[in-house]
């Protein structure tokens, strides 16, 4: 089985954001591999040890992604695509993102994608189901249980704390939620291994894409922190004085009745 995974760098939200010039900024920040991403990565392995098969991960970012990548090979991923847009793609979004993978994809003729259901910084959730729609194959979202039989395909996905049973068939794109699985962590030898495994390194060039067919469809006008929440106000007194005072700071000072 040909199996590939989506994997998304990202800013570890646990970092605290700051602002330098309108731009979260990212010196000295921790990088990690998109939580929703290992559980993708660990689903790809466990699929492989049951069918066998080929486990891709690929990843569009700049040379800083090879230490993700490296870390998924390490947890038994065979080989590693990064698709470097650094220099050649000046803004980048969701569409750039999807236009990419569906066109490095679309010749490598997957049988599964895997990908996370959001990415904790960017957080659209689109990525994956734009893939799907332009290699026009079905895909399904937030699965928390994947079972394939030859190309029949039985998934669970949780619909905000329910599930729903889905059966497809190959080629399918899902994308992870949390609860699919719990993901290893790189074993000594696996790092070893990883070293050698496969890193292969395309351009946009090289998948015959110009940068104006990549061109982002949305621009952010302006990135800015959440106001600081102020400290509550007790009022004191008897109940229904409490109450007159709470109607009237309501309407004169918050404003909202
Ligand atoms: C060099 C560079 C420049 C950028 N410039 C901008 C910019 O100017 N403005 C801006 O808003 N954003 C920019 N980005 C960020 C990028 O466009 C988005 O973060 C990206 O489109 C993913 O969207 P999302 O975070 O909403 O992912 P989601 O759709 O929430 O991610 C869901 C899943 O899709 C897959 N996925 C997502 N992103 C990738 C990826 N890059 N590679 C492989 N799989 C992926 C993963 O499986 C992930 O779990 C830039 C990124 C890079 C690398």
């Amino acid at each position: 089985m040909n199996i590939y995974v989506l994997l998304k760098r990202t800013f570890d939200t646990e970092e605290k954001i700051v602002l330098t010039n309108g731009q979260i900024a990212e010196d000295g920040a921790e990088f990690i591999i998109n939580p929703y991403d290992e559980y993708a990565i660990e689903e790809a392995i466990q699929i492989k040890e049951k069918n066998g098969g080929e486990i891709t991960v690929v990843t569009v970012g700049t040379e800083e992604s090879e230490k993700e990548l490296r870390t998924a090979l390490a947890m038994g991923a065979d080989k590693a695509v990064l698709i470097n847009i650094e220099d050649d793609v000046e803004q980048s979004d969701q569409y750039t993102t999807a236009k990419i993978l569906a066109q490095y994809l679309k010749d490598q003729s997957p049988d599964l994608i895997l990908g996370g259901n959001v990415a904790i910084d960017g957080g659209s959730g689109q990525v994956g189901p734009r893939v799907a729609e332009l290699l026009e194959i079905p895909y399904v979202t937030t699965i928390t249980k994947l079972d394939i039989k030859d190309r029949q395909v039985t998934v669970v996905r949780d619909v905000e704390g329910d599930s729903e049973i889905i059966e497809t068939t190959l080629p399918l794109l899902v994308t992870a939620q949390q609860g699919l699985n719990e993901p290893r962590y790189p074993s000594l030898p696996g790092i070893m291994k990883a070293k050698k495994k496969p890193l292969t390194e395309l351009e946009i060039d090289d998948l015959d894409l110009e940068e104006e067919d990549v061109e982002a469809k949305t621009k952010t006008i302006e990135i800015y922190l959440p106001p600081k929440k102020e400290a509550g106000r007790i009022l004191n007194g008897e109940v229904q004085d409490q109450v007159k005072e709470l109607v009237q700071l309501l309407h004169s000072e918050a404003k909202v009745i």
